[in-house]
């Protein structure tokens, strides 16, 4: 696989970056992850502003979006795929220990993996663990993802693919790696960025090309949404069939399928969305 790092195209299993990376040692980085379809990638405009919002938030200089569209292109020309992810990963850079951070600027490594179509439907759970809306990191997209793969974790221990956090005043918030969306009385609702949730590419253009409304939901909307779907970049729109061991009534529902056809339709006319 050719990866882009420090300016140009690498092999995978031989490019390297510092054992002092302050991405690695405190997970000071921030990154992006977008689907391409044919060699093109979807929303690549949005994604880079959420990667200079991200990097703004942590403190980093903001990334030379040229370049890392430069970057993006090289990368998905070189490894030529149906269905593709594209990583995109920006930190800290080189730090000596004790230092704060970056004694060489920042690191951006474009890194790219074959995809597979996710299944229309899934299995998620909640897990006790809660989001702070009010964190330093709220709304970010930093690489400090272990939290996820704690949830995430528990969630494949319950043959489940997704788990679903609230926030620290008990609203629902958001997945591990998804933004979630539910029907209650045919209306689809999902949680305000106010929860705490990532404003994810898919949420945003879901929510407009369906007219949902962004609400805040208690947890126990879970036990009588009547349709409960996830969105994400590489999930698309995907259904849920069950959360927490209860089976939803239909999967996917009436709401759902309607979405899933729209972003579906939408997204194939409009790859930058
Ligand atoms: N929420 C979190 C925590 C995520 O990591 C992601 C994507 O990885 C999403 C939501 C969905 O965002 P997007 O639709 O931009 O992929």
């Amino acid at each position: 696989m050719r990866i882009w790092l420090d300016g140009a195209l690498r092999d995978s299993t031989s490019a390297q970056v510092s054992v002092l990376d302050h991405g690695l040692t405190v997970g000071d980085g921030v990154f992006e992850t977008l689907k391409t379809v044919d060699g093109r990638p979807f929303a690549m405009t949005r994604h880079l502003r959420r990667l200079a919002t991200s990097a703004r938030g942590l403190g980093l200089p903001e990334p030379d979006a040229e370049e890392v569209r430069r970057a993006c292109a090289a990368v998905t020309e070189a490894n030529p795929m149906p269905l593709g992810r594209l990583r995109i990963t920006y930190t800290g850079g080189l730090s000596p220990l004790g230092s704060d951070r970056g004694t060489t600027g920042p690191t951006l490594v474009v890194a790219m993996g074959e995809a597979t179509r996710r299944p229309d439907s899934t299995s998620v759970i909640t897990v006790p663990w809660t989001r702070n809306e009010r964190g330093a990191l709220s709304g970010l997209k930093s690489t400090s993802y272990a939290e996820n793969v704690i949830a995430l974790a528990r969630a494949r221990q319950q043959a489940a693919t997704e788990a679903l956090f609230s926030n620290t005043k008990g609203a629902l918030c958001e997945g591990t790696g998804s933004n979630v969306f539910v029907v209650l009385d045919g209306e689809l609702h999902t949680p305000p960025l106010d929860s705490g949730c990532l404003a994810g590419i898919t949420r945003a253009l879901v929510a407009e090309w369906t007219g949902a409304r962004e609400t805040e939901l208690p947890m126990d909307v879970l036990d009588r949404a009547d349709e409960i779907f996830l969105t994400s970049s590489m999930r698309d729109v995907q259904a849920v069939h069950r959360v927490d061991g209860r089976d939803l009534p239909a999967t996917p529902g009436p709401v759902t399928a309607k979405a899933m056809r729209v972003f579906e339709e939408r997204s194939a006319a409009e790859p930058d969305a």
